[in-house]
C-alpha cells in the first residue's frame, strides 16, 4: 500500500491545536458583529480572471501563487483557488447590487486561503485568514476604525508586541508620476539591481521598493518616497488617518517602504508585525484601501478597504509566547462509568440526559470492569465520575469529585442540577483561575 501523506504545505489541524483555531475564529467573529461587520461566505474557488483583474496580474499571487484548477475538457471557464478573500468579496458586491445597500456594507469573513508558495514555516499552501472589508466608504475614519479593530482582534486574543505599520500609496492621481520617479531612481543603479528585481522594474516597480533582497536595503534607502509625492487630496486622506489613529489612541509607525502586493491598493496601506520582525517578509496581516477595485471587477466606481489577518502565523506566534492550546482544553465535565461492564445502556442514557441539560459529559462505553473506567475518567481530566451500580434500581448514583476526592449519592433526577451547581462552584471558587 502507498503511504497517503497531507499535500505538500497542508496541514491536519489535530484535536489538541483545534482549541486554539476555535478560540481566535469565535473572537473574530464576535469583534466583526460588535464592530458591525456582517458575515458573508463566498466559493472557494473563482474564475480566475476575478483573480487577475482584482489582483493583479503582475503580482507574485497571480503570476508564481495562483492554484489553478485543470477544467474538465468540455468547460471552457478557467478557475481557480482564492488566493485572499478581497477579489472574490468585491465580486460578490458588484453581483449582488450590494451598491443599492445603505453604504457602507461591512463584511467579515475566516476560511481558507490557497497559494502555490514554496512551502516553509509561517508559509503554506492552504492558510487561514480573518477578513473585514467595508466597501462604500472613502474614509479617513473607517480606515481608522479598521486598523484599531485590526490591533483590538491581536490585542484580544492574548499575542504581545504587535505593530501596525502605515503608509499611503497615493492614487491614479499622484502614483504615476512618483512611478516614474522611482523607476529612473532604479535604472540609474540598475547594474546593481539582482536579476529577479530588474525584471520587476518595467512591470511592477513598485514591488521593488518592499523586496528583502539585502542587495537592496542600500538602494531602496535613498529611493523617493510616496508620502513625498502624495497629490493634496491623498496627503490630507493620509493625514486625517493618522489624526484619527492618535484619536483613538491607537500606536502605529510610518514606513514608507510598504505597498503591498496587490495592484488595486490605493492610499492606505498597512500591515501588522511583531516587533522585531520587520524585515522577515513575515507579517502577521495587512490590509489596505482599494478604492479602484469594485470598477476593475464591473461595478460603479466604489471606495473600500479592508483587512487580511493570517490566522496559522497568530498561532505559531501565540505558541511561541506560550499562549497556545491550554492543556485539558475539551475535557469533559463528567464521565459515566458502571459496576456492570455490559450495561452500556444505563451509561449511556445517563450521559445523554447530562448532554441534554448542556453539561459536557461522556459515557464509558468499553465493556471493561470499573476500575479501567475510572482511570479513564481521570485521564480525561474529567471533573466528575458518574458511577452507575446497584442504586440505580432506587433511581440514583454515586457522584464521585476526582480532583477532590469525595463522593456522594445522588437522585438520577437532581444529577445534572448537581453536577452544574458542583462545577460552578469549583470553577469560580477560591484559587480558581478561569
Ligand atoms: P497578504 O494578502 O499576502 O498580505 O496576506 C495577508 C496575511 O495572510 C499575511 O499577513 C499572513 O498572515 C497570511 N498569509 C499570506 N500568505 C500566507 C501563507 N502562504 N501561509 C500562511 N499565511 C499566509
Amino acid at each position: 500500500m502507498p503511504t497517503f501523506r497531507a499535500p505538500r504545505g497542508t496541514r491536519d489541524l489535530l484535536p489538541d491545536e483545534t482549541p486554539t483555531w476555535t478560540r481566535l475564529e469565535r473572537l473574530a467573529s464576535d469583534l466583526a458583529t460588535r464592530y458591525g461587520y456582517r458575515r458573508i461566505e463566498t466559493p472557494m474557488f473563482e474564475q480566475t480572471a476575478v483573480f487577475e483583474r482584482g489582483v493583479g496580474e503582475v503580482t507574485d499571487i497571480v503570476e508564481k501563487e495562483l492554484f489553478r484548477i485543470a477544467p474538465r475538457s468540455e468547460e471552457a471557464e478557467s478557475w481557480s483557488l482564492r488566493p485572499e478573500p478581497t477579489a472574490g468579496i468585491v465580486r460578490a458586491y458588484v453581483q449582488h447590487g450590494m451598491q443599492t445597500w445603505p453604504q457602507p456594507v461591512k463584511l467579515s469573513m475566516t476560511g481558507s486561503m490557497f497559494r502555490y508558495d514554496r512551502p516553509q514555516a509561517g508559509r503554506y499552501r492552504q492558510f487561514w485568514q480573518f477578513d473585514i472589508e467595508a466597501i462604500g466608504d472613502p474614509g479617513p475614519a473607517v480606515d481608522a476604525e479598521i486598523i484599531e479593530l485590526g490591533s483590538r482582534y491581536y490585542r484580544d486574543a492574548g499575542l504581545e508586541g504587535v505593530e501596525v505599520l502605515l503608509n499611503s500609496i497615493g492614487d491614479a492621481a499622484c502614483r504615476p508620476a512618483y512611478i516614474a520617479e522611482l523607476r529612473a531612481h532604479y535604472r540609474d543603479r540598475i547594474d546593481a539591481l539582482p536579476p529577479v528585481e530588474r525584471d520587476r522594474l518595467d512591470r511592477n516597480v513598485l514591488r521593488l521598493l518592499d523586496s528583502k533582497d539585502p542587495a537592496m536595503t542600500a538602494i531602496n534607502a535613498d529611493a523617493p518616497r510616496i508620502t513625498d509625492h502624495l497629490c493634496e487630496d491623498c496627503a490630507t486622506h493620509f493625514a486625517d488617518v493618522r489624526a484619527h489613529l492618535d484619536a483613538l489612541g491607537v500606536p502605529y509607525r510610518l514606513e514608507p517602504g510598504l505597498v503591498r502586493g496587490l495592484d488595486y491598493y490605493t492610499r492606505t496601506a498597512f500591515e501588522f508585525y511583531l516587533h522585531g520582525r520587520e524585515g522577515q517578509q513575515q507579517a502577521l496581516g495587512g490590509g489596505g484601501r482599494y478604492d479602484g477595485l469594485v470598477e476593475l471587477l464591473g461595478g460603479r466606481p466604489t471606495p473600500g478597504i479592508g483587512f487580511g489577518i493570517g490566522l496559522d502565523r497568530l498561532v505559531l506566534a501565540l505558541e511561541e509566547q506560550g499562549r497556545g492550546s491550554s492543556a485539558g482544553a475539551g475535557a469533559p465535565t463528567a464521565v459515566v462509568v458502571g459496576a456492570d461492564p455490559a450495561d452500556t445502556a444505563s451509561r449511556l442514557r445517563i450521559a445523554t440526559e447530562l448532554r441534554a441539560a448542556g453539561i459536557t459529559a461522556r459515557a464509558d462505553l468499553a465493556r471493561r470492569k470499573l476500575g479501567k473506567q475510572l482511570e479513564g475518567a481521570s485521564r480525561d481530566g474529567a471533573h466528575f465520575a458518574i458511577i452507575v451500580g446497584d442504586e440505580l434500581a432506587a433511581g440514583e448514583v454515586q457522584l464521585r469529585d476526582l480532583p477532590a476526592g469525595t463522593q456522594k449519592v445522588v437522585p438520577v433526577a437532581d444529577l445534572a442540577r448537581e453536577v452544574a451547581r458542583s462545577h460552578a462552584a469549583h470553577r469560580h471558587g477560591p484559587g480558581a483561575s478561569d
